[in-house]
């Protein structure tokens, strides 16, 4: 009684999509059908556990290597299929919706299959020929679907006593021609198929064997994220972190996330010791690694973590994202959004927490990250101003030590109306500055930016709780009283001939020559008109100091 029938129109497309890209990720293929195994076992525990005619077992999935037949078989005791399962299931796809996601395949490239997953048909990647032999609790007979995933396929009767399914991949020969090597041969080798359970499915809960090794799981079935913080320790989670991150060091500070109701995920949050070796340079990528369900999706998912927080690494493990090519995308961006939000608030709370409770331990983490947070508020216009503006800290003429925006306001002099900041090479060059003296003098405070992106940081933001910032090297610093100012107009007008003649001198090297209001010591100073200061547009000249 063997039955022949054609694939469904979209099924059809995406399997020639699978088919015909060169996709460089094929091995995919065996997350998706251990994830697909783990799932039906899910299904079985469930109903076993309500209906009778469904009974338990010892769950497990199998994975048999056969060099000879080029074969490789994935087996499990989940809930197996019945004859109109197997024809709904692996002819159609079955959800709604995706007609939209394979259209966006259709335009986008590929890349999004290894993101989101897609299923059973991914085996046709490396497959010519697929078989799924099944048994249902709920059918007395066992079956066999057979195809060669391109344009048909066939059910048959077959003899099957126990529950579940055996998926047998025919993997495609080799290929070695001018264009390049792609070998299939590799998913016959045991090392390379413990290498990608391991890489995607450590934390399936289910153990999975290979046929090898009976008596010991490859993955390690439990995630430490999904673990309640009391039962983790610091060394796990150091360990874990060394591990998963390839750091010689234990990480600076961990965080731990579960959040449950309108959104569900668990996280492990670390920052770095030291920065990786090229964070500075462009070939850096942010990004956290990304799990559903315990399922490995991603490496380096960037629209989970902000550039101004991007040396932080971690895991991110949602049971909202399906991997199901049903879902759109758009519903999976939401949430992921949904979950940056949420990461982002967190990181922030932390290091603030840091910062008012723990100074010390603040102050060697924004030694060690300071101009990411700096080039985070500088971007984008100031999106980030308010997220990030109290994690700032500047040393100033004053005081050694660090001090946040908030406390130079909480102890500036009355009669200040702005927050004064100098730019320099060092903090000797700023001190020296001949300007200095006006302000030590009147005992204001001065921040003492001495980092390329410190002005560019100031002038994005413009104020901090509404008050001004001003560059001490700016024309218009006015800090002199009236009687002062009436003193230095009357002796400008009797020097007029002497500062014009020095302005002639001087000719277009200066704008203007005038008597200053704010030097103390100094004889003479160069100060810049309205907008950038000089250090300032000596860096965007980029004129060597
Ligand atoms: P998804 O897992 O996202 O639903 P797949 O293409 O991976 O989509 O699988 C299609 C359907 O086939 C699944 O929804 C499930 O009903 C069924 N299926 C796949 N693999 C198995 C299996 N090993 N045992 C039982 N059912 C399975
Ligand atoms: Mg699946």
């Amino acid at each position: 009684m063997s039955k022949t029938q054609a694939f469904k129109t979209e099924s059809q497309k995406l399997l020639h999509l699978m088919t015909h890209s060169i996709y460089t990720q094929k091995e995919i293929f065996l997350r998706e059908l251990i994830s697909n195994a783990s799932d039906a076992i899910d299904k079985r525990h469930f109903l076993s556990l309500t209906d009778e005619k469904v009974p338990s077992d010892t769950y497990q999935i199998k994975i048999t290597a056969d060099k000879e037949k080029r074969t490789l078989t994935i087996t499990d005791n989940g809930i197996g299929f019945t004859e109109e399962e197997l024809i709904q299931n692996l002819g159609t796809i079955a959800q709604s919706g995706s007609k939209a996601f394979i259209e966006k395949l259709d335009q986008n490239d590929t890349n999004i299959i290894g993101q989101f997953g897609v299923g059973f048909y991914s085996a046709f990647m490396v497959s010519d020929k697929v078989e799924v032999r099944t048994r249902s609790p709920f059918s007395p007979e066992g079956f066999i679907w057979s195809s060669d995933g391109v344009s048909e396929f066939t059910v048959d009767l077959f003899e099957k006593d126990s529950i579940g399914t055996e998926i047998t991949l025919y993997l495609k020969e080799d290929i070695e021609d001018e264009e390049g090597n792609e070998s299939f041969s590799e998913y016959l080798e045991t090392y390379e198929l413990r290498s990608l359970i391991k890489k995607y499915s450590d934390y399936v809960r289910y153990p999975i064997y290979l046929s090898e090794d009976l008596e010991k799981p490859v993955n390690q079935m439990t995630p430490l994220w999904q673990r309640s913080k009391a039962d983790i320790t610091e060394e796990a989670l150091n360990g874990f972190y060394k591990h998963q991150f390839n750091d010689f060091e234990d990480p600076m500070k961990v965080i731990h996330m579960s959040v449950e109701g309108m959104l569900t995920f668990n996280s492990l949050l670390f920052i770095p010791k030291k920065p990786a070796y090229n964070f500075y340079s462009e070939t850096y990528e942010k990004g956290l690694q990304l799990y559903s369900k315990g399922v490995f999706i991603q490496d380096k998912n960037k629209d989970l973590i902000g550039d101004h927080f991007k040396f932080v690494k971690g895991v991110v493990d949602s049971s909202d994202l399906s991997l199901n090519i049903s879902r759109e995308l758009l519903q999976q961006d939401r949430q992921l959004k949904k979950i940056a939000s949420s990461i982002e608030k967190k990181i922030k709370s932390e290091l603030q927490n840091w910062l008012e409770n723990d100074r010390d331990k603040y102050i060697e983490f924004y030694d060690t990250y300071k101009t990411s947070l700096k080039y985070g508020i500088y971007q984008n216009f100031g999106l980030h101003k308010e997220l990030l503006q109290d994690l700032i800290l500047f040393k100033t003429n004053l005081s050694d030590d660090y001090i946040s925006f908030k406390e130079y306001l909480d102890r500036k002099k009355t009669d200040q109306k702005d927050i004064y900041y100098a730019t320099g090479k060092s903090k000797q060059a700023i001190l020296n500055l001949p300007q200095m003296g006006i302000l030590k003098e009147k005992g204001f405070e001065v921040l003492l930016l001495t980092e390329e992106v410190d002005e560019f940081m100031i002038q994005v933001m413009g104020t901090y709780n509404e008050v001004p910032f001003k560059s001490i090297q700016s024309a218009d610093l006015d800090l002199v009283d009236e009687d002062k100012k009436k003193d230095i107009e009357k002796k400008s007008e009797s020097n007029k001939s002497l500062l014009e003649a020095m302005k002639e001198a001087l000719g277009d090297k200066v704008k203007e020559v005038r008597l200053s209001k704010r030097l103390k010591d100094a004889p003479v100073c160069l100060v810049s008109g309205e907008g950038l200061s000089l250090e300032m547009e000596k860096v965007l000249k980029n004129v060597p100091n």
